[in-house]
């Protein structure tokens, strides 16, 4: 074994790795594509940065291409991916036309690879119209949903079912989001990469030079959210979880760093509505970070004394399983995934308003000892389900089970 599998045999363990190889010989030489709209970004490009070199390490011919979009194209799909995790919002119809016409003119581009392709897996709803355009298909086609689709505006839902209808299994995070769809549905939630820029461990210097960087007060407790600055992420509620923390930490620091999605619009405007917020408290460090931070991320969520992320709405939420990694209980939106990481008391709490998180965090910062206890618990908790290998391990066999259709048995090597 060498290269990336041995790499992560020392984190999951031998066992972990060799179920692996023997799940994916029957996959060997397959051609495998994944379709998302942003490679850098967000949680999705995030999983398929390594999740693609690992299936091509398994011996398959893994891909990920990236649809192009433009401002429209990438406005109605902020609206979609609004609407589907409730928002009541009516979609022009010449921003679907938009949506439509980039599909189309994505399909010219990928639909030799895609019709060509043994098994496809397409992201989110971005490119969920492609399907219908490879008539000539030969594969499996999976459409992998990362975002709450619990209650999803009706009307969005039934545009966009239409699309993916005709795919042969669809894949949801959470049993809560599972769509009555016409085919095999199967619940795989997301993970993390511990190897990786994001994840590994880092030595002193640098995380106090991260400290310097931005100016942060390292005698000083921080609390930090890391998200893209989305309104289901709810800035301004952690905003106000620290202004209320403030009172009984009066040298508390909030660090609230995030930068953009390549395919998320709506940044500027939330990041300004929390500037405005955030008025000229100089303990509010907003730090808008490039897609490449990884580094600063990993640093600022090692050191943080109180790790939040306050989502009112959430597919799954990577930061909470990566601050967890790190040993942090998280105070979390109770809400979507992050239900998943976050057992209650044990793993980190679950929390509904601002106060909640107030709560919270003075209980940890006057329970030292529990807070160590609870951070050790949820890295365990993070190693048993949410890292890259069980992900993995779960496509590999939704994967066979696709590709060997009705036999009987399944020869694995
Ligand atoms: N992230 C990042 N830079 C940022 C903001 C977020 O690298 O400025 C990363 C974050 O560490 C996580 C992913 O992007 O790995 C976000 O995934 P999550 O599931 O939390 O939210 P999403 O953005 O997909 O809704």
């Amino acid at each position: 074994m060498k290269g990336f599998l041995k790499a992560y045999t020392d984190v999951a363990g031998k066992d972990v790795i060799n179920h692996l190889v023997q799940l994916a010989a029957s996959l060997k030489g397959k051609k495998v594509v994944h379709v998302n709209s942003t490679r850098a970004g967000g949680g999705v490009a995030e999983i398929l940065t390594i999740l693609v070199p690992l299936m091509k390490e398994l011996g398959m011919d893994a891909r990920w291409e990236v649809i192009a979009g433009s401002a429209d194209f990438y406005q109605c799909t902020k609206h979609f991916h609004n609407a589907l995790q409730g928002d009541p919002v009516n979609i022009p119809e010449t921003l679907l036309k938009v949506y439509e016409d980039i599909n189309a003119r994505n399909a010219e581009e990928l639909r030799e690879v895609l019709e060509d392709a043994d098994i496809v897996f397409i992201h989110d709803p971005q490119p969920a119209p492609l399907l219908n355009l490879c008539p000539g298909r030969k594969g499996k086609w999976i459409w992998r949903c990362h975002i709450d689709v619990s209650h999803p505006y009706r009307q969005a839902w039934k545009y966009l079912r239409h699309f993916v209808a005709d795919y042969d299994a669809s894949v949801f995070s959470l049993s809560a989001f599972a769509q009555p769809l016409p085919h095999l549905i199967y619940l795989i939630p997301p993970s993390i990469d511990p190897l990786s820029e994001k994840n590994m461990e880092l030595d002193q210097d640098e995380i106090n030079s991260v400290y310097d960087r931005f100016s942060l007060d390292r005698e000083r407790p921080m609390m930090l959210q890391v998200s893209r600055f989305d309104r289901f992420k709810d800035p301004l509620g952690v905003i106000q979880a620290y202004q209320l923390a403030k009172n009984f930490i009066p040298t508390l620091q909030l660090v609230l760093a995030g930068g953009g999605a390549g395919d998320d619009p709506e940044g500027e405007d939330v990041l300004n509505e929390v500037r405005l917020a955030a008025k000229d408290d100089s303990d509010i460090h907003i730090l808008p970070l490039p897609p490449d931070a990884h580094r600063t991320i990993n640093a600022l969520q090692r050191t943080a004394s109180f790790v939040l992320q306050k989502s009112i709405k959430e597919g799954f939420g990577l930061t909470v399983s990566e601050a967890m990694w790190k040993s942090k209980p998280v105070i979390g939106g109770d809400t979507g995934g992050i239900r998943l990481q976050l057992v209650n008391h044990h793993t980190g709490f679950l929390v509904n308003s601002p106060e909640g998180a107030a709560l919270r965090i003075r209980y940890l910062h006057t329970n030292r000892e529990k807070r160590e206890e609870m951070g050790h618990k949820a890295r365990e908790f993070v190693r048993e389900n949410f890292l890259i290998t069980r992900q993995l391990r779960e496509y590999l066999t939704l994967m066979v089970g696709l590709t060997h259709g009705s036999e009987e048995r399944i020869e694995l090597g």
